[in-house]
């Protein structure tokens, strides 16, 4: 394709989505993109990668399939993309029911944007005629999902690779994430079969995010911390949480307290994860009580306070979490309550699920025997999330290999949480402190940075908001019911 001008792209911009000029980034990678090169971008939280695939298809016609890991994420984009009067578009998911999924599938050269799951993916008469379509470029959302293991491991991420081999002309892929360790960007190459990249890699320092540390006592110190001050500052706000059980406790006392919050995790029920994110990014909700589960790539603009009530297992999930917070720009805080006894509990939290040489070989034999892997799993005690990757690294390496997989990413992951507890621990900037795990500095100047620098009193003492004078929210199954018309009694 012809270059395009600078002039014609910010006219395309304006025409499509109303913006007059492009943020850090997006036009090199959408550049890049029309040049039908490979493309690896790494750009902030809230930077505005979604652009990045929105707006080159306008200019090379066809269809771009977009990978995403999520569920609500493919959702969210969907809906943005609707009320920007893009019509085209579909969502290839397991919320569709038969009937609506193979109406999608009749109709796909329709579309001109097509979110997917990798496991929707995967299943053969999808993956057929997604590859028959004429596809402009592909997009992997959220990148560095290929590169992790835990909750996050999708052994469809990295089955992606034989889907990209298969075909005679493979279109150009994108790959979009916000933080991407060199291990996690040579995934991605690997993984999407990247040819030679270009790569766009920006710091990932959100100066509009404050940064406090509150070295605390213990678990109720932190409990008792939480609730003074969320029922006193202003949300929106996002509190993580470890363990659902600890989601579910405070979500619970925070109500008790007057404060409109839920609890969301990945033990709920689909149409209740919805629904609680739904009334957060509508405003009806102030205060999610979340594990990891929540949050990845959701748009929601105005979240001013993120707590971690104890620190996640990588930086990388740490920046990724904080991020949620400020995406419209203005000044937002995020804290994190660190006791003693975190250290141990995070080693032991993350560790203890990898299941060691011993499970594995048993695991393999069970699995040769043809037993099925979930079951070997339950009678060998593993969590659902270790059955799954090993037993993806037993069918593709046999035992040997996937004990020493698993070998790896215990070292992997020790030296991450070791990271978190220096940075928890350490003296000095904490924005410096996290970026230095990233190789990157900090870019702003006049940015309110740290406690260690110094916070303004008045970011710290929010005002309790007018919302908190709304009644009180119905719980869930009475909202659904009048949703559907259900006469409560
Ligand atoms: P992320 O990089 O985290 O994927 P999104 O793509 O979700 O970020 O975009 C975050 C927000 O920024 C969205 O509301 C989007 O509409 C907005 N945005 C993106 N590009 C621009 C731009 N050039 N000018 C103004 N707002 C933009
Ligand atoms: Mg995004």
């Amino acid at each position: 394709m012809e270059t395009i001008s600078q002039e014609q792209l910010t006219q395309l911009l304006k025409r499509i989505t109303g913006y007059n000029s492009f943020r850090p980034g997006q036009e090199e990678v959408i550049r890049s993109v029309l040049a039908g090169r490979d493309t690896i971008a790494v750009l902030p939280t809230g930077a505005g990668k979604s652009l990045c695939y929105q707006l080159p298809v306008h200019l090379t016609g066809g269809t771009v399939l977009i990978v995403s890991p999520l569920l609500s994420l493919m959702e969210d984009q969907v809906a943005q993309l609707k009320r920007e009067g893009e019509k085209s578009v579909a969502a290839l998911n397991s919320f569709l029911t038969p009937g609506e999924k193979s109406a999608v599938l009749r109709n796909l050269h329709q579309y001109r944007f097509i979110f997917t799951s990798p496991e929707m993916l995967m299943q053969r008469h999808v993956s057929e005629r997604l590859r028959s379509l004429r596809l402009a470029y592909i997009v992997a959302d959220e990148a560095h999902c290929i590169s992790q293991w835990g909750f996050d491991f999708r052994p469809d991420y990295l089955r992606l690779r034989e889907w990209l081999a298969g075909f005679s002309e493979r279109p150009p892929v994108l790959a979009l994430t916000a933080t991407a360790s060199d291990k996690a960007i040579g995934d991605i190459e690997n993984y999407l079969m990247m040819h030679s990249p270009a790569k766009y890699i920006h710091p990932p320092d959100r100066p509009n995010v404050a940064l406090q540390i509150i070295p605390l006592k213990d678990r109720e110190e932190k409990t008792e911390w939480i609730r003074r001050e969320i029922s006193r500052a202003s949300g929106p706000g996002i509190l993580y949480v470890q363990s659902r059980k600890r989601a579910e406790m405070l979500a619970g006392l925070l109500r008790a307290d007057g404060v409109p919050a839920a609890a969301f995790h990945a033990g709920m029920e689909k149409d209740d994860r919805m629904l609680v994110q739904q009334q957060f990014l509508n405003g009806e909700l102030e205060w999610i009580c979340a594990t990891n589960a929540f949050g990845m790539g959701i748009n929601k603009p105005d979240v001013r306070r993120i707590i971690h009530d104890q620190f996640p297992p990588s930086a990388a999930q740490y920046i990724q979490e904080i991020g949620r917070a400020g995406r419209d720009g203005k000044q937002s805080l995020a804290t994190l309550l660190y006791s003693p006894s975190d250290a141990d509990a995070a080693v032991f939290i993350s560790l203890d699920e990898l299941p060691d040489p011993a499970a594995v070989r048993f695991l393999a034999e069970c699995m040769n025997n043809g037993e099925p892997p979930e079951q070997a799993g339950e009678r060998a005690g593993l969590s659902e999330t270790a059955v799954r990757v090993a037993a993806y690294w037993i069918a593709e390496e046999g035992a040997d290999g996937a004990a020493g997989r698993m070998e790896e990413l215990a070292a992997g992951k020790s030296r991450e949480i070791g990271e978190m507890i220096r940075f928890a621990e350490g003296d000095g900037c904490i924005r410096e402190r996290l970026l230095n795990l990233f190789g990157a500095r900090p870019v702003g100047t006049d940015v309110v940075c740290c406690s260690a620098c110094g916070l303004p009193a008045d970011l710290l003492a929010n005002a309790v908001p007018a919302a908190r004078n709304r009644p009180a929210l119905l719980d869930w199954q009475e909202r659904i019911d009048r949703l559907f018309g259900v006469a409560s009694s």
